[in-house]
């Protein structure tokens, strides 16, 4: 033998597509999972991953990166209806807030035309719930041969980067990340060993992000002209993550507007009482900024002064000039999709699209400025669509230049993209291999794989030092 070792990488979702995240690695007889999400623009089984096309049962743990839906939501169905025995693992924040989210998840999922199609429920979501590990960043834990460690990723509270090691093997697995500072997280540092293979997002592929404070302005001037003119605004957002970092914004601008104090803004969200106490318990595990607000007004930043929270739309009052957070962020069902219909043929109203939007989802299609939108309730039905559409995008993801930088910066030789539609993931990939073309052939080349769902990609590392 050459002492060549196969490094097995297969994506079950997430492979050229955004939504369903979930990629198996297999090496030196041992297999981890990475993430176990749904796709947004599917329901019931179609928005799984592809898990019968890979014996689950030899998963030796699995690691959940975050606690959005698309890595996280059909982690339930693999621990409760699958023959997945291994041990899961995620980080407190993420395990918290997973819990309400997922609850929230199951209560829309087994309402009205979806019914039929609800993967698990709530008892399958407690039952599993025990069964979840957590672990602190930066602390290393050994399961049986396989070593991991989370970093901070940005992205959400509780998003980890997760750094594992194999038989002298490391790889790094970034989940969704971000490096920009915002008013609530840290950014993704940079893992002090420096790992054989990358995966990371291609979300943006090789686009560039407008500069945070001209973003925050175009976003505080869109709202308060649209007021002024006797508008509506709704800001369909993901339950929990973009959404913390909205309030923040909209709750300071509300304090410096004396002529906006009649104007209501709402946070539409079954979850949000339950969440702010999170938010409120991880405050350590946010930046300087927050903690330091935190500890010299004495009071908790998120618990806002201008903003309402609301459960649903009994008691909403839709009258006059207001603003909305409502989730679901890409306008599936639920009230964001629920106060679209109702406010799409007015003119005067804007819906401000803040979130990367999934192929296949109301919220992509929006984008296009169609005349018509589909009713929900019933979807032979359409209504017109006049309301102003703008996209302001607040999505915690690198752009270009972020992660292009951070792959320099965490040195790999061999990069793997995942989490990305197909012609921004390519682009990327053609950009990275430019910008690493003149390493070509020597034993400095840098190389990219950009694998689809399923498909098996299999790396040869030689002469790896098993570290004692
Ligand atoms: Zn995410």
């Amino acid at each position: 033998a050459n002492g060549a070792e196969s490094f097995r990488f297969m994506n079950l979702g997430g492979g050229n597509e955004v939504g369903r995240s979930c990629h198996i690695i297999q090496y030196k007889g041992k297999t981890i999972m990475l993430d176990a999400g749904v796709h947004p623009a599917h329901s019931g089984i179609a928005a799984l991953p592809f898990y019968d096309e890979f014996d689950l049962s030899t998963v030796d743990i699995l690691l959940i990166s975050h606690f959005h839906l698309d890595h996280a939501a059909s982690l339930p169905y693999v621990m409760q209806h699958t023959n997945f025995k291994g041990r899961v693992f995620m980080t407190h924040p993420t395990k918290a807030i997973y819990r309400w989210l997922l609850s929230d998840f199951v209560k829309v999922t087994s309402i009205g035309a979806s019914a039929s199609s609800a993967l698990y429920t709530d008892d399958d979501l407690s039952e599993s719930f025990d069964k979840i590990e957590t672990v602190d960043y930066h602390s290393t834990i050994e399961v049986d041969g396989i070593r991991f460690t989370a970093y901070h990723a940005g992205h959400v509270l509780g998003a980890a980067m997760f750094l594992v090691e194999i038989g002298g093997l490391k790889f790094l697995f970034t989940g969704d990340y971000s490096r920009e500072e915002n008013r609530h997280l840290n950014p993704a540092e940079v893992p002090p060993t420096k790992p054989d293979v990358l995966i990371t997002e291609s979300t943006f592929g090789t686009a560039t992000h407008e500069p945070r404070l001209e973003k925050e302005v175009r976003l505080t001037n869109l709202i308060h002209s649209t007021l002024i003119k006797g508008g509506r605004v709704l800001l369909p957002v993901f339950a929990l993550g973009t959404a913390q970092e909205l309030l923040l914004i909209l709750d300071e601008y509300w304090s410096q507007h004396q002529d906006l104090d009649g104007v209501n803004v709402y946070y539409a969200s079954s979850l949000a009482k339950k969440c702010l106490a999170v938010f409120q318990t991880y405050i350590n595990m946010m930046n300087d900024n927050i903690r330091k607000q935190f500890r010299d007004q004495n009071s908790n930043p998120f618990q806002f002064k201008h903003i309402k929270n609301i459960k649903n739309l009994d008691k909403f009052d839709d009258f006059g000039p207001c603003v909305v957070v409502a989730s679901p962020g890409m306008l599936q069902n639920g009230v964001s999709r629920e106060l679209l219909e109702r406010w799409a043929p007015d003119s005067r109203n804007s819906v401000i699209m803040t979130g990367y939007s999934v192929e296949g989802t109301l919220a992509k299609n929006l984008l296009t400025e169609p005349d018509q939108i589909p009713s929900f309730q019933n979807p032979d039905n359409s209504i017109p669509r006049r309301i102003n559409i703008e996209e302001i995008s607040f999505a915690a993801h690198v752009d270009y230049e972020q992660n292009s930088k951070f792959i320099e910066l965490v040195d790999p030789k061999t990069i793997i993209l995942v989490h990305g539609e197909s012609n921004p993931m390519g682009r990327l990939k053609s950009a990275l291999l430019s910008k690493y073309s003149k390493f070509k052939g020597t034993d400095q080349e840098v190389k990219v794989y950009n694998p689809r769902n399923c498909d098996e990609l299999d790396l040869k590392f030689k002469g790896l030092k098993i570290a004692k």
